[in-house]
């Protein structure tokens, strides 16, 4: 066993991140510890490199980052029962305590004292990794390590999509990052009548049609409102899942929604914004989910499905594979939004 391994630090409270030998973690009596085969770059990380508002209040340099994997088991701690040595495991981001209100009434993806891996407390970007057992999910090993490592938007997805009905719907999805094209997968396997897609970048246009959208439009070049309005008769759209954290893609979809219809907010904003709340919200009456994480382990077990039927390829999603030592290059990729998911591979 190795004592030193690979680890992307954010080392200092400044814009970047660096790879650095670290030690190698020693589980708990109630952990397990895993060998990274695969970890793909989400948009929390772009953030944290950038050292962004947001990072800047909540992430505690110096900090090894990263939340979405896939890791072999080669060490448990002697109080866990439900893994294996060998076992390809992920983790929830989103470690609960499992005791206060949220976490024992079902709703732990709320926990008021959640930490969330690689932002709150050490992060998956190194060789290993300790997982606590209660957020460990057994991954299915027929299914590829690359695959595996990007189940986390497609989570997101799930719960976003799922808050409400689907099936007979017209929707709307603001943002084709790989959270948006996912939904958009999910919402054509689930029978809804139309998916609209917008983005800004024509490439993620392009993937939400692959997976799914039966129209897209690039808000950069259209007027989205009246557009959506000719694709639903007039009537706007039943649903509308924004997952853009953009203040005009919201108040766009708020303009195309229906009165009464649902609205599903995913999408992270970097500052307050303004709502018309007199007329979006009190005369327009939607239903507003606010959709945080995934819920447990109702979603992990859907998306499980989704993969495992082959409903979901998200092989589809992964544009870039690249080495664990590239991650430099990984970012500005991600940076560049002409990509969907990027995968190191370890
Ligand atoms: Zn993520
Ligand atoms: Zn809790």
């Amino acid at each position: 066993m190795a004592e030193k391994m690979r680890a992307i630090f954010k080392e200092k409270p400044a814009p970047g991140l660096v790879m650095k030998q670290a030690d190698v973690p020693t589980p708990g009596p109630r952990d397990v510890l895993v060998k990274i085969l695969a970890a793909s770059i989400c948009g929390t990380d772009v953030h944290i490199y950038d050292w962004d508002e947001w990072s800047q209040k909540r992430v505690p340099p110096p900090i090894i980052i990263g939340h979405e994997f896939c890791g072999k088991v080669i060490e448990k701690g002697r109080d866990v029962t439900s893994l294996e040595i060998g076992d390809l495991i992920s983790g929830e981001t989103h470690l609960y305590c499992g005791l206060c209100y949220q976490c024992r009434t079902g709703d732990a993806h709320i926990c008021k004292n959640v930490k969330l891996r690689g932002v709150d407390t050490t992060g998956c970007f190194s060789d290993y990794h300790v997982v606590p057992e209660n957020t460990a999910w057994k991954n299915d090993p027929k299914i590829s390590p690359e695959v595996l490592s990007a189940q986390e938007p497609l989570g997101n997805a799930v719960f976003t999509v799922f808050s409400g009905e689907v099936a007979g719907k017209t929707i709307l999805i603001m943002g084709c990052g790989p959270i948006g094209v996912c939904a958009a997968a999910l919402c054509h396997q689930a029978g809804a009548e139309k998916v609209i897609s917008v983005d800004l970048k024509e490439f993620r246009l392009k993937m939400a049609k692959e997976m799914g959208a039966d129209v897209v439009l690039n808000a950069g070049e259209e007027d989205v409102v009246k557009r959506v309005m000719n694709e639903t008769d007039g009537e706007g759209v039943d649903v509308f899942l924004e997952m853009a954290g953009s203040p005009k893609a919201f108040k766009q979809g708020m303009d195309s929604l229906k009165p009464g219809g649902r609205v599903s907010l995913l999408g992270i904003y970097k500052k307050p914004f303004e709502v018309d709340v007199t007329n979006d919200i009190v005369f327009k009456a939607p239903v507003i989910h606010g959709i945080n994480g995934r819920k447990l382990w109702d979603t992990w077990y859907k998306a499980r499905a989704f993969m495992r039927s082959g409903r979901i390829d998200l092989n589809k999603i992964i544009t870039h594979r690249i080495k664990f030592d590239d991650f430099e290059k990984g970012f500005q990729i991600m940076k560049s939004g002409e990509c969907g998911k990027v995968v190191m591979k370890l």
